[in-house]
């Protein structure tokens, strides 16, 4: 009989191998056999006991918890690609739905279905609008006669990533303002020295991934309004509302951020954020049809029928769609409303539990948006060290640097998401108070270290 091997590297040796495998299981080749289903059930999901707990994951935005019904529909939907829209045409239409119905809520003029489409997240989302606000600006660039090279776009240093990855595989120069000391969002007065007649659109933000605060987006409209009147420059402002998109709309309804403002022509969201579906799924949505020049949308027929498409992927299972229209239905304003309402009550609560801790300063509390971010009061409390700690208790909690010119700012940063309770809240509360306990006697113990103050 075949021998397992039980202390390679190169294979998976569960303790319970000899029971239900006969061969060995190599990692990095594909296995020369396959296993009873079962046991490859067994096997995965065993090692993806690794994982941290989702339901701590306080580092993410992303929507870890959906009701049973909603898995339900995920796994009825999973087998269907959303491009085959031929073959699937109900589920098209819900897609159109879904695009729509956002659009809407981002007041997006009436009449008629809005122009965009559902993405895998707001990454795709921003890369759509941008590369079609690149376009048109090389349309007019040209229709006017002038050298359509050398394309820049103006953001703040408190960006995601992905508007960096934009400026780079898409060849635009961003033109990013930097934080300052006290300030960790943009607004009028940092964009306008930027601008110029290469700029294809500014980037504001609903909610910054750094501190969930927001960039001052009425100011930099009135400003693009005034460059169009007194320069000639139409300059569109592009909304990424990744985060933002499905807290705002709830909490303050009458805050303009979206279409209301006359210089935004386009809005991304992440519906795996707020909009309460889980990862893979993004919206973009432009003002009105203009605002995607035609040539960017490809008509596809091989699969029957007429299809327009405007995406960077083109399979994609159709599941997440469908859980977001699930959402709406399930949920509708006053749910919305209700869960934004009470993951802000809960912030708050973490806000206030925090300022309370001694050398913890609060920056963002947790009233506005659903996300606390705190800095040491004291420059020897390391709080990479207190995310460690907090880590230990199983919290996934992370710290990291403000974006330049902020750099030497270290925060803390908690998403707190709808299963997050208020027990929670104060189970959260009470280890943070005890790893910073724990830390500062340290840092207290260290050599040649004059305490300061007593803590207990
Ligand atoms: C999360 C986030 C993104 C990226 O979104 P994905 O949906 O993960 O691609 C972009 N911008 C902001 C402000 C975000 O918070």
């Amino acid at each position: 009989m075949h021998t397992l091997r039980v202390d390679s590297d190169e294979t998976l040796t569960p303790t319970y191998a000899g029971r239900s495998f006969s061969h060995d299981i190599p990692k990095f080749v594909l296995p020369p056999k396959g296993l009873a289903s079962d046991a490859a059930y067994q096997l995965v999901h065993d090692e993806l006991n690794l994982d941290g707990n989702p339901a701590l994951n306080l580092a993410s935005f992303v929507t870890s918890w959906m009701e049973p019904h909603a898995d339900l529909l995920a796994a009825e939907t999973l087998a269907k690609n959303l491009i085959d829209q031929d073959e699937y045409p109900q589920s098209e239409v819900i897609h159109e739905r879904v695009v729509t119905i956002t659009g809407r809520l981002f007041h997006a003029p009436p009449g008629g279905r809005a122009t965009g489409t559902a993405t895998i997240g707001s990454s795709e989302a921003i890369m759509l609008a941008m590369l079609a606000h690149k376009r048109s600006w090389q349309r007019r660039r040209e229709a006017a006669g002038e050298p359509t090279e050398r394309p820049n776009m103006v953001l703040g240093a408190d960006v995601h990533t992905c508007w960096e990855k934009f400026a780079r595989y898409f060849e635009v120069e961003a033109r990013v303002a930097p934080m300052a000391e006290d300030r960790f969002t943009i607004g009028a007065e940092q964009v306008e020295p930027l601008l110029d007649e290469r700029t294809i659109g500014v980037a504001g933000l609903l909610g910054t991934t750094f501190t969930g605060q927001s960039d001052d987006l009425t100011s930099i409209d009135a400003l693009l309004q005034r460059i169009e009147r007194e320069r000639g420059l139409r300059i569109p402002l592009h909304v990424d509302a990744a985060s933002g998109g499905f807290i705002v709309p709830f909490a303050r309804p009458e805050e303009r951020w979206d279409f209301r403002l006359p210089s935004v022509r386009s809005i991304n969201v992440s519906n795996h954020k707020f909009g309460l579906v889980y990862p893979g799924m993004g919206t973009v949505v432009f003002r009105d049809a203009g605002d995607l020049p035609e040539e960017l949308v490809f008509h596809i027929n091989y699969l029957g029928g007429d299809m327009p498409n405007y995406s960077l992927n083109f399979s994609r299972p159709s599941s997440s769609v469908i859980l977001q229209y699930f959402a709406f239905l399930r949920l509708g304003r006053e749910g919305y409303t209700q869960i934004v309402q009470s993951m802000l009550a809960n912030s708050h609560a973490l806000a206030r539990r925090l300022a309370a801790i001694d050398g913890l300063a609060v920056i963002t509390d947790g009233s506005e948006f659903p996300v606390v971010a705190a800095r040491a009061t004291e420059p020897e409390l390391d709080l990479f060290a207190l995310s460690r700690l907090l880590r230990e208790r199983g919290w996934i909690v992370p710290a990291y640097t403000l974006p330049a010119d902020a750099e030497h700012v270290t925060v803390l940063r908690m998403v707190v998401k709808e299963n997050f309770s208020r027990d929670m809240v104060d189970m959260l509360g009470s280890d943070v108070a005890a790893s910073m306990h724990a830390l500062r006697s340290k840092a207290d113990r260290r050599p040649g270290k004059v305490r300061r103050r007593p803590h207990c």
